[in-house]
């Protein structure tokens, strides 16, 4: 895949769009209308599954936003939901299981040990108990109740400071805030445990941080201590899932089920064998244990594993050329409304895919952005826009109140031409 010519790729990924969509249609019970030679055929089970949704009366969004969690993040490839379906069908030894596939994925991955969590937050909380029992040789049940009267200092800094602090507090830890180099320094004493570095933080908002990776890690291991990189949002690109190990970190965390489109509650704990032991240790099924409620069952352990297979076959090359194709497909529906300009960003770390901004002036248009958000969800199925929609810049998107924000990479076969005639709908339909 990755030594093919340009065109052979292009064909390649066209081909991997069709199967993609036809096991799409199969699964949905539908004829097949690209040609039956190719289709795969649904597991009988899932053919015949109730659509619990539907039941439920849960409305199936078109999710023109992209990875987030509160709309469920990515939809497993089907070869991934086969796997997981296979893995349903047998009892296993966990242990056993959590075992190989940490060993199999530190080997697909280059780096010495791998774990399985429950989401890169059940990451960040594994790699903190990790690197606490590592100081402290204590046991899983010291933690948290008697972290104070052990060594718990994390140092991160002031601009790395986020909403995922939790999962490290959770430990039992605290937080030792720097701002400078020379502040950096000085905050390493007996207590210090682990330092967390928040990998995309050079995209948010606010004063930069002072101090980059490379450094960062060098001082850190002056002083013995190991560096957790949380990398949570951070593939593509593919190489990411190597290079920050490689790079030196001793532990980096990904979520498994936003570009990796693994289950959505999967992430993976990467870096130095010891500690990912240590992680291990310290989660379920252990009872007397931190990550006790952090279980990742039998069947979101194969589908991590099997996304990881799935993304090793992809290319990076061949996936933004078919987002910019998505882009193109939208931008091409809304380019004749008046003073509508129309730009692709992609954000450098977090979320480095191709996203669709569309400005236009509210006055001419006769419709402002909050109003195109709410017509685009008042219809079925419901189109999500991207967050950044009609706010100020943020995350590597240059958006402002009069930008509609297009994350495309997670559109389903024949979904961007829906967004791209409600899109126009909304902003010509008269209020
Ligand atoms: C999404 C995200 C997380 C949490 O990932 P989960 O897999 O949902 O637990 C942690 N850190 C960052 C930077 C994220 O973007």
């Amino acid at each position: 895949m990755f030594s093919t010519s340009s065109s052979d790729r292009s064909l390649f990924s066209r081909r991997s769009f069709l199967r993609w969509s036809q096991s799409a249609i199969a699964l949905f019970g539908a004829a097949p209308v690209m040609g039956a030679a190719e289709a795969v055929a649904a597991p009988a089970s899932e053919a015949l599954a109730v659509d619990y949704y539907d039941k439920l009366g849960v409305d199936k969004i078109i999710n023109a936003a992209g990875t987030y969690t509160t709309l469920t993040a990515a939809c497993m490839p089907p070869q991934v939901r086969r796997a997981v379906e296979v893995a349903a069908h047998h009892p296993v030894h966990l242990h056993d299981l959590q075992v190989k596939s940490g060993e199999y994925l530190a080997k697909k991955l280059r780096c010495e040990g791998a774990l399985v969590t429950s989401g890169a937050a059940g990451a960040i909380t594994l790699a903190t108990a990790a690197c606490m029992a590592s100081a402290n040789g204590n046991t899983p049940g010291d933690i948290p109740q008697n972290a104070g009267s052990m060594k718990n200092e994390i140092i991160v800094q002031k601009a790395h400071r986020y909403g995922y602090d939790h999962a490290m507090l959770l430990c039992g830890a605290v937080i030792r805030e720097v701002v400078t180099l020379d502040e950096y320094k000085a905050a390493f004493n007996e207590k210090t445990i682990m330092t967390n570095f928040f990998n995309a933080a050079e995209e948010e908002e606010g004063p930069p941080a002072q101090i980059g990776r490379e450094q960062w890690l060098e001082i850190a291991h002056q002083h013995n201590v190991p560096c957790h990189l949380d990398a949570a949002a951070d593939m593509p690109p593919i190489e990411n899932l190597w290079k920050y190990t490689q790079m030196g970190f001793d532990l980096v965390c990904f979520s498994g089920g936003k570009g990796i489109r693994g289950p959505q509650n999967a992430g993976l704990l990467l870096g130095k064998k010891h500690l990912t032991d240590l992680a291990l240790a310290n989660t379920n099924p252990n009872g007397d244990a931190v990550g006790r409620g952090m279980k990742v069952a039998k069947e979101q352990i194969v589908g991590m594993v099997a996304a990881i297979d799935w993304l090793l076959e992809q290319s990076d090359e061949a996936n933004t050329a078919e987002y910019n194709r998505y882009c193109k497909t939208i931008s091409d529906a809304v380019k004749n409304i008046p003073t509508v300009q129309i730009s692709v960003v992609t954000p450098k770390i977090a979320n480095h895919v191709p996203h669709l901004l569309l400005k236009y002036d509210p006055e001419k248009v006769g419709v402002t952005v909050s109003q195109v958000q709410e017509r685009l969800r008042a219809q079925k199925p419901p189109i999500e826009l991207n967050p950044n929609t009609g706010h100020k810049p943020n995350q590597g998107i240059p958006s402002d109140a009069n930008t509609l924000v297009v994350g495309v990479w997670m559109l389903q076969p024949g979904e961007p031409e829906v967004v791209g005639r409600r899109i126009r709908a909304a902003l010509t339909q008269k209020a």
